[in-house]
């Protein structure tokens, strides 16, 4: 049997075989009484449901990961790859078109597959647990916008690399890595204005005393903020959050109407504090540089790999070409992404508590944050103890008790 074959057939089990364990672990962790720390904050009846619901999502993690997985199998060991290659090419167009076509229907088969369980998880479990505020209408809408932007910026991208690949000799990767850096930095820079309200509505804050609580922290933090925004999450979901879009002076900041309906301006002010330690302490840059250099890895790698027959031999292919080798690289990849998505978490992680504890010192109140998460991570329902492989694997903030604790440990950076 062909090594490249044992090895992605090795890495999907291993990938399918980890998030199982990660979810089931996780919420078998959910002890039968919240921790001492939450006794103020939830009752004996959301405990209980927020138990339910750590179990109903991990049985839709583990259904969902365990039909992704089988049919990927079934897809690769019946000759899929092979016969859609024969079929596309049948057409006779050029290199670049065969491959947007090849590549794109293989996403378009891979999201049908997936509709079935986001209807699922949106309409009946978040629903069940009275988080769903979507309507079918914006749901649908939701999609349609998606597809239509992934086909043209997805499409653009692609065919830019499928272009390198096929043209540029043995510095393809440096070309590809470079356009596609360009790529994501212009795209962040108009989300804001372009992307973002396709989606959702952002009107300017209204609440005059929520508004000054805000404008004076930034002055006395020498924190830039061209506007406060309301963002109308309460659209899809009942969940809350904030966040910064734009650079510089071009920034604002975005607060879900959930939020701002259900905080006071103590509490809020300390969730924004936090969100400007993460720019302050420079995690935003820390981040894009690291995501830059991953670019660039992933690029590099895949030039070592895609030129190899074995590779084609692996998957019954009857031609090499660039597009196939494009996706069996990401097959192949699936260890190091996950590896390098353990060590973002956990600068991730590290960078949530630097970000508490700014808040904490520049606000004086960390009794503030502590109540925000508290109540945010209660609505939520959220897991209060979570197991420590789901942490490793998949949190990108570290469990909130942890939080709490650290905000309160007094001292200077306690935890960080
Ligand atoms: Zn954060």
């Amino acid at each position: 049997m062909n090594m490249y074959l044992i090895a992605v057939l090795c890495f999907l089990l291993l990938s399918w075989l980890l998030s199982c364990a990660a979810s089931y672990l996780n919420a078998r962790a959910m002890r039968p009484e919240p921790p001492e720390e939450f006794a103020d904050a939830i009752d004996a009846a959301t405990y209980a449901k927020a138990r339910n619901y750590a179990r109903a999502t991990m049985r839709h993690t583990l259904i969902s990961s365990t039909t992704d997985t089988a049919l990927v199998l079934i897809f690769l060991l019946a000759g899929g790859f092979n016969w859609l290659d024969t079929l596309i090419r049948a057409a006779g167009f050029g290199p670049t078109p065969t491959g947007l076509l090849y590549i794109g229907a293989l996403a378009l088969g891979s999201w049908l597959a997936s509709l079935p369980f986001e209807v699922y998880h949106t309409f009946v479990l978040e629903n069940r647990f009275g988080f769903n505020t979507t309507t079918l209408r914006t749901f649908a809408a939701d999609r349609i916008k998606g597809v239509i932007l992934t086909a043209f910026l997805g499409g653009a991208l692609l065919a830019a690399i499928l272009f390198f690949f096929q043209y540029t000799g043995q510095w393809a990767w440096v070309w590809c890595w470079g356009f596609a850096t360009a790529f994501s930095l212009a795209l962040t820079y108009v989300a804001p204005t372009w992307i973002l309200p396709l989606f959702n509505k952002f009107s300017p804050l209204e609440n005059e005393e929520l508004r000054r609580t805000i404008t004076d922290y930034a002055a006395k933090t020498g924190f830039q903020l061209s506007g406060i925004f309301v963002m109308d999450g309460s659209k899809r979901t009942t969940k809350a959050n904030a966040f910064f879009t734009g650079f510089g002076s071009k920034r604002r900041i975005a607060l879900f109407d959930t939020l701002v309906n259900s905080h006071g301006p103590e509490e809020i002010l300390a969730v924004l504090a936090h969100e400007v330690g993460h720019a302050k302490l420079g995690h935003i840059r820390k981040r894009l540089v690291a995501s830059i250099l991953k670019t660039g890895l992933i690029f590099f790698l895949m030039s070592l790999v895609m030129n190899s027959p074995a590779l084609f031999r692996a998957f019954g292919m009857e031609h090499m070409s660039i597009h196939a080798g494009l996706v069996f690289f990401f097959l192949l990849y699936t260890p190091a992404a996950m590896l390098l998505s353990v060590a973002e978490n956990a600068l991730s992680r590290r960078h949530e508590y630097q970000a508490d504890a700014f808040a904490r010192q520049t606000t004086g109140r960390p009794e503030a944050l502590v109540r925000a998460l508290k109540s945010l991570s209660v609505s939520g329902l959220s897991n209060l103890t979570p197991h420590w492989l789901a942490i490793w694997l998949e949190y990108s903030h570290p469990p909130v008790l942890d939080r709490v604790r650290a905000l309160r440990t007094s001292g200077e950076n306690a935890r960080t």
